[in-house]
């Protein structure tokens, strides 16, 4: 296992970890959507990642396939399960090619997926694909807001394309339309509801770490040469903008749960 996945593992899980309150709610809300009787539930999570979205549904005694392409992620998932995984399958495979029987689970959870697969028609195929007949695909997403956060986006963005290199953005939002249009043609009806706000606070440095770290998506395209070009440079920037960079502000988080039942 190589060192430097599982301390990037580490680190995506540090900057987008609920508090126990809401991790609570989240699992409340998948719970009733999902809404099986009388049978044990089991739930396959696609790119389920160090398994914010897994555990507390793991506390609660769901049968869990907790699937990721990431070795490093997956090791993480594993040690912080550890003590909570009677019920739980890891499954180290790609979500475009589920190694499971067709309508073999009664959940399928995708959280901060579709976005990172230029080809998500083939997985949300192998989502429907598996899910039992009555079953629901359950996709949930976080969204976040705060003026320093976006300063400082917006300046690493600038410094980026100052460099030659052009950066996507948006495409998060973009891809959860296209989903959702492709499940209207498919003649199925899903259902968007917000579940929970909360606030967080975070400092100026560790807004600039996930950066660094290039723990958003949106900075994963970046070359490496780029990348270590610019960072120097945003570091000096957010110092003299913004002064003491161990400074909280606010962040406004929220989770949408979107859920779709198969006819
Ligand atoms: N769902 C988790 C969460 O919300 O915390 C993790 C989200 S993270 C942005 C995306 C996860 O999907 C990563 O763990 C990554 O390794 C995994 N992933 C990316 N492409 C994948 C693929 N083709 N098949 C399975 N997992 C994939």
């Amino acid at each position: 296992m190589p060192k430097a996945s599982v301390r990037m593992a580490y680190a995506y899980d540090r900057l987008r970890a609920y508090p126990p309150e809401v991790a609570g709610r989240i699992a409340t809300a998948i719970g009733n959507a999902l809404g099986v009787r009388g049978e044990e539930a089991v739930l396959l999570e696609l790119g389920v990642g160090t398994g914010r979205i897994a555990l507390p549904l793991i506390a609660r005694g769901y049968r869990y396939l907790a699937l990721d392409k990431d070795p490093g992620m997956l090791e993480v998932f594993r040690q912080k399960a550890a003590g909570v995984m009677r019920k739980v399958r890891l499954i180290e495979a790609d979500a475009r090619a589920i190694p499971l029987p067709d309508e073999s689970v009664h959940g399928v959870i995708v959280v901060h997926l579709w976005h990172l697969l230029p080809d998500w028609p083939k997985a949300l195929a192998e989502a429907l694909r598996v899910l039992k007949p009555g079953g629901v695909l359950l996709e949930g997403w976080d969204e976040m807001e705060a003026e320093e956060e976006r300063l400082i986006q917006e300046r690493w963005r600038f410094l980026v394309e100052a460099e030659g290199v052009g950066v996507v953005r948006g495409l998060h939002r973009r891809r959860l339309g296209e989903v959702e249009e492709a499940l209207k043609r498919l003649g199925l009806r899903p259902k968007t509801k917000q579940v929970v706000q909360w606030r967080e606070e975070r400092t100026l440095r560790q807004a600039l770490e996930a950066l660094e770290e290039r723990l958003y998506s949106f900075t994963q395209l970046v070359p490496e040469e780029v990348h270590e070009r610019i960072m120097p440079g945003l570091w000096t920037w957010a110092q003299g903008e913004f002064g003491d960079l161990d400074r909280f502000f606010t962040l406004e988080r929220s989770f949408t749960l979107r859920a779709t039942r198969m006819a």
